[in-house]
């Protein structure tokens, strides 16, 4: 994470979860897990993110919310989902109202599998997003530099 001129900012998003991996990600915050030795920090604007979190299956109430704020946050960033729900809606995939996981709507960079997702899981999905982010800012500057 060489690049890292400033801590990455998280951005969490519950889309229909019934909870279980939004606790899960809380305690990922707390001393007993403390995610910020990372450098991390929750952010609650999309514009300060840098790594979009998501809880919960994709349904037909919250595809443009999620579409929205992916849009907002600013280039380069990742997109981590976060339990079986946001990975491929779960156990709520066949609801009438349930499209999928978060890869229906935006590109998911990783997938932290588990029911609910545990914080060591999480905390290893976010780790690894760190090291695609580290690569997509290298490109980005890349590019800038060539054009
Ligand atoms: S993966 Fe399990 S714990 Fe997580 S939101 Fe879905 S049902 Fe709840």
């Amino acid at each position: 994470m060489s690049f890292l001129t400033k801590s990455p900012w998280l951005l969490h998003y519950d889309g229909s979860s019934c909870n279980g991996c939004d606790i899960e990600v809380l305690a990922c915050l707390t001393p007993l897990y403390d995610i910020e030795r990372f450098g991390i920090i929750n952010t609650g604007n999309p514009k300060h993110a840098d790594i979009f979190l998501l809880t919960g299956s994709v349904n037909f109430q919250n595809m443009d919310i999620i579409r929205n704020l992916y849009s907002q946050i600013p280039d380069p960033k990742v997109v981590v989902a976060v339990g079986i729900c946001a990975c491929s809606g779960g156990i709520f995939a066949e609801c009438y109202n349930v499209l999928g996981g978060a890869d229906k709507v935006i590109p998911v960079d990783v997938y932290v599998q588990g029911c609910a997702a545990r914080p060591e899981a999480i905390i290893d999905g976010v780790v690894k997003a760190l090291g695609i982010l580290d690569r997509r800012y290298k490109d980005l500057k890349k590019i800038k530099v060539a054009s």
